[in-house]
């Protein structure tokens, strides 16, 4: 549905000064991904064409990503998060919900790469070096690189304190070992963002984050591992591996000890970044519903007549309703203070954010558990984009930090800590 005849126009209405990056977004739509989209039609509606024979994501998708990601950098798009000091758009988050519901809004083709996600343009690339700006902040700002991030580990998931994988000091370098598992776009990126335990027993200062370059170190300390065959099938998650791998002190982001508060920062983005993305592909399967139920017909009437079928799609426009309002609401708390990305934050913030992701990942699971209902038969068909939502909607569920270690922290937050030791400072809140 477009913009004008959609149900929601009137409710979307996006500020004025967003009009010209939302028209980037749809002439980037138009030219740049609806084209790629139609011609990889069988790779995209089909998982056995969408995967290598690795299980891996297939290399024509992988290179039609890769030229939407440039495109969109181009524009001023990818990076419209990022501040102007690192060429990025400035956006605050109120006006990227925005832009992200647009995006998202077309469903889950090849728009999402319009956006830097996490293998992208992350807000740890504010605590890099000016050595590091050629090689790897402009490339990766512009969408002309791509990212990995590199935490958790098959023992350390929402307890940063379980990880294994050590920095040591030797001589001006630093050996790098162990392994981390679960890693979005592990076998395509170009560089590689790892935190690491640099100080056992220092608290929040034990950490420190490296930046590498994937294809310089291949094989020479670094590698990659097997694919997880993950319920969305995506072929883009699997294991790396750091064999005494030795890094010099020029790859470090930030200071030795900084990695926590940088870890956390990001990954109060990675949750913020929830609240347009949920909100656009609930309002794409609002839509796809109310198509449906208008020209489906059973037994001589259309399926949206019933009344059962009604209420179901009242109940998505308001889980819809409610994590965007509850978005809305926290962007602007977060924004008014300053940007974003500055630290610290201050605990109340942190308690948003967290309530955030919940709302946005349980709404939006909601919400795709009915539009597959009301689509019977056809939302089962893994071909379908319903389906393919469904399964990403329950996947969201997990990484950023579970839905229950948010729940744990907005406890916390609000005084509810019993045990220090497992206090809101060690969770991948
Ligand atoms: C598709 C996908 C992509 C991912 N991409 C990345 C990536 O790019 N980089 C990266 O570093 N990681 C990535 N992850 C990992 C993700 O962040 C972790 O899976 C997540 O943090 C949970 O860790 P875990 O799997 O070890 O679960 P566990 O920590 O073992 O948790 C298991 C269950 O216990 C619950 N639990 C844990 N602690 C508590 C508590 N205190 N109270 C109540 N319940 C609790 C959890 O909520 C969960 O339900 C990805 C994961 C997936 C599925």
């Amino acid at each position: 549905m477009s913009d004008q005849t959609s149900p929601f126009s009137n409710e979307l209405r996006p500020p004025s000064h967003l009009a010209d990056i939302l028209a980037s977004v749809e002439r980037l739509y138009r030219d740049e991904v609806a084209p790629r989209e139609a011609a990889l039609r069988h790779r995209l509606s089909d998982e056995r064409e969408y995967l290598d024979r690795d299980g891996k994501l297939h290399p024509e998708l992988i290179q039609a990503r890769r030229e939407i990601m440039r495109a969109a950098g181009d524009a001023g798009v990818y990076s419209a998060h990022l501040p102007e000091t690192l060429d990025g758009g400035g956006l605050g988050r109120e006006d990227m919900i925005c832009v992200e519901e647009k995006v998202y809004g077309y469903g889950c083709g090849l728009n999402p790469a319009l956006l830097s996600w996490s293998e992208g343009a992350t807000p740890r690339l504010l605590y890099c070096h000016d050595h590091q700006r050629e090689q790897f902040v402009e490339p990766l700002v512009k969408g002309r690189k791509t990212s990995l991030h590199g935490v958790t580990e098959s023992g350390a998931g929402s307890n940063l304190f379980d990880m294994q994988t050590r920095g040591v000091r030797k001589g001006g370098d630093w050996v790098l070992s162990g392994a981390k598992a679960y890693i979005t776009n592990a076998f395509d990126a170009d560089v590689a963002q790892v935190l690491a335990i640099t100080e056992p027993g220092a608290g929040r200062r034990s950490f420190t984050y490296f930046m590498f370059d994937t294809r310089e170190y291949l094989n020479k300390g670094y590698r990659t591992g097997r694919v997880y065959q993950t319920m969305f099938g995506d072929g883009y998650t699997g294991e790396i591996f750091f064999d005494d791998m030795v890094l010099p002190e020029s790859a470090i982001i930030g200071e030795p000890g900084q990695g926590f508060d940088i870890a956390v920062m990001s990954f109060n983005y990675t949750r913020m970044r929830r609240a347009g993305m949920c909100a656009g592909w609930s309002q794409y399967l609002i839509e796809q519903c109310l198509d449906r139920v208008q020209n489906r017909q059973i037994a001589g009437q259309p399926l949206g007549a019933n009344q059962g079928i009604q209420w179901m799609i009242a109940d998505m426009y308001i889980d819809w309703l409610q994590a965007r309002s509850l978005s809305l609401e926290v962007a602007r708390a977060i924004d008014t203070p300053g940007p974003w990305y500055a630290l610290p934050r201050p605990k109340d913030e942190i308690r948003k954010i967290c309530a955030l992701k919940v709302s946005n990942d349980e709404s939006f699971y909601r919400v795709a558990d009915r539009a597959l209902q009301i689509h019977g038969g056809l939302g089962v068909m893994r071909d379908t984009q319903i389906n393919k939502l469904f399964q990403i909607a329950r996947n969201l569920r997990i990484p950023g930090g579970t839905d229950e270690v948010q729940r744990t922290t907005i406890a916390e937050t609000l005084g509810l800590r019993f045990d220090q030791s497992k206090s809101v400072a060690t969770r991948k809140a």
